[in-house]
């Protein structure tokens, strides 16, 4: 098997980069564990309840293996929090379940085709937890999970320990074999155990077991070598995904193509020959499957061909589960001249489990800015923020919370250590929000460069 060269998690930082820094103040659904009631502020994110409440729901049962296959769709007007859920969501899954998001617009392009960069975006989003058995070494990190029941008293229960120091450990270990001896257990010893008698021997040594015990744990346990004797082994573990299986294996790319990214097409008979693999592993108890999350960002802008790609995808017995956000409300499906909500086919959308986000209140709205200022270090005041806050509902909050580092700037530049409403103001007046941009189009429509390429300067031909 080859090793593998990057890890899940490894590869989650490098996805979506850019998607990422805005919502840089995010570290969970803000959520409480027990009943997933939304906090009203917590976790950087602010309002949207009934949005986190549901999308906690989903967290809960992606973190159980209940809801691979599925897909789920984020709908609500731009700016109203889509992404920033679907972040919050990632932050709560294990560190080993891949979360990957994509930008719609990003599988269009000249080097692959779309439906091969919708495949590898899907196998990105599935885990393989690989178990590779090895000789334990002195001084190694392991845990070690012991079952213990003893018989004829009313001692049983489950004892974890976690240790760094493999002399405690076998300490531990030797106690558990038999109290009466003082000879340890050292990393490299084989020991048999004669199931029948229960007999426990060690280096040629002999003694009775005292107790019955099954010692067992994620990173270490007793395996039966060929010859009927046991050997301390250490197992460890690795998630990788299926795509990185898939770019290791291909001949043409080989697995440098892992950190270049530049991985190009797949092909086909690469992908079988792996599930093939991953089957057997996982017959063998070698592997299990970790299905994550593929985050799409911009739906809408997918055409009919990508809709049933994924509508195919999601019967794979190997799906992970597909979060969608589209800021569109009825609108042509790409591909067709039909028009549906969201741009989604309507046999496609019957599938999608849907949750809203819905605009800010006033206060909402301060409260977000005020924990982006934090996170980019900028110290505002009341007034200041007062008007931001009127800009974020005139303009929308995406673009006051751009406003500002502009305003830090200005503030600085006349040596400030505080963004003042006179920042605000003087940024708004050389900083256009889409609104006054498109106004500033219709007033000027003559100067522009139209659709046909030419310009009609001052109005006139
Ligand atoms: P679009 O439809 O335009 O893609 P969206 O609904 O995905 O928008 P986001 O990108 O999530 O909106 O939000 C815009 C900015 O506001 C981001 O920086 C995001 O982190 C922040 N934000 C939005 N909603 C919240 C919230 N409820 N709590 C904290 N921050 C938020």
């Amino acid at each position: 098997m080859a090793a593998p060269i990057t890890t899940v998690s490894d590869s989650k930082d490098r996805q979506g980069l850019n998607l990422i820094a805005a919502h840089s103040h995010i570290r969970g659904l803000g959520v409480t564990p027990d009943t997933l009631t939304p906090k009203p502020s917590a976790d950087g994110l602010v309002g949207q309840q009934k949005a986190r409440k549901a999308a906690s729901v989903i967290l809960q049962m992606v973190k159980e293996g209940k809801i691979a296959g599925r897909a789920v769709l984020i709908s609500g007007p731009p700016s109203t929090g889509k992404t920033a859920i679907a972040i919050g969501m990632s932050k709560g899954l294990g560190e080993d379940v891949p979360f990957t998001m994509l930008a719609s617009s990003e599988i269009f392009s000249l080097e692959m085709s779309k439906t091969e960069a919708l495949e590898q975006a899907f196998r990105k989003s599935i885990g393989v937890r690989i178990r590779e058995e090895s000789e334990v070494i002195e001084g190694e990190v392991v845990e070690i999970q012991i079952n213990r029941s003893v018989t004829g008293s009313n001692k049983s229960g489950k004892l974890t320990l976690k240790t760094t120091d493999m002399e405690t450990l076998y300490d531990m270990g030797t106690r558990m074999i038999d109290s009466m001896t003082k000879e340890k257990v050292m990393a490299g010893d084989i020991i048999s155990i004669d199931k029948a008698s229960g007999r426990i021997t060690k280096l040629g040594r002999s003694y009775t077991r005292s107790r019955d015990y099954d010692a067992m744990g994620p990173d270490t346990k007793f395996v039966q070598c060929p010859d009927g004797e046991l050997q301390v082994r250490r197992e460890t573990v690795h998630t990788v995904s299926l795509h990185e299986i898939d770019v290791i294996n291909s001949r043409t790319q080989g697995f440098l193509a892992l950190f270049s990214g530049d991985t190009g097409e797949i092909r086909s008979e690469v992908r079988e020959q792996i599930n093939t693999k991953v089957a057997e592993w996982r017959e063998e108890g070698k592997a299990e499957i970790v299905p994550g999350v593929l985050f799409i960002d911009e739906v809408h802008m997918l055409d009919i061909e990508c809709f049933s790609f994924i509508n195919r995808a999601l019967e794979d017995e190997l799906a992970p589960i597909v979060i969608m956000a589209s800021n569109r409300g009825s609108t042509t499906i790409r591909g067709t001249n039909y028009r549906s909500p969201h741009g989604l086919p309507l046999d496609f959308l019957d599938r999608v489990v849907i949750i809203s986000t819905h605009p800010y209140s006033p206060d909402e709205i301060r409260e977000i800015l005020t924990i982006r200022a934090q996170e980019e270090e900028v110290d505002i005041s009341a007034n200041a923020l007062a008007l931001l806050t009127k800009f974020g509902q005139e303009a929308g909050l995406r673009y006051a919370a751009n406003l500002i580092m502009t305003s830090h700037l200005l503030a600085q530049k006349r040596r400030a250590k505080e963004v003042d409403s006179q920042d605000v103001q003087r940024s708004y007046m050389l900083f256009y929000d889409p609104g006054r941009s498109a106004k500033f189009v219709a007033e000027f429509q003559g100067r522009f460069i139209g659709e046909d390429g030419g310009v009609t300067l001052g109005g006139v031909n």
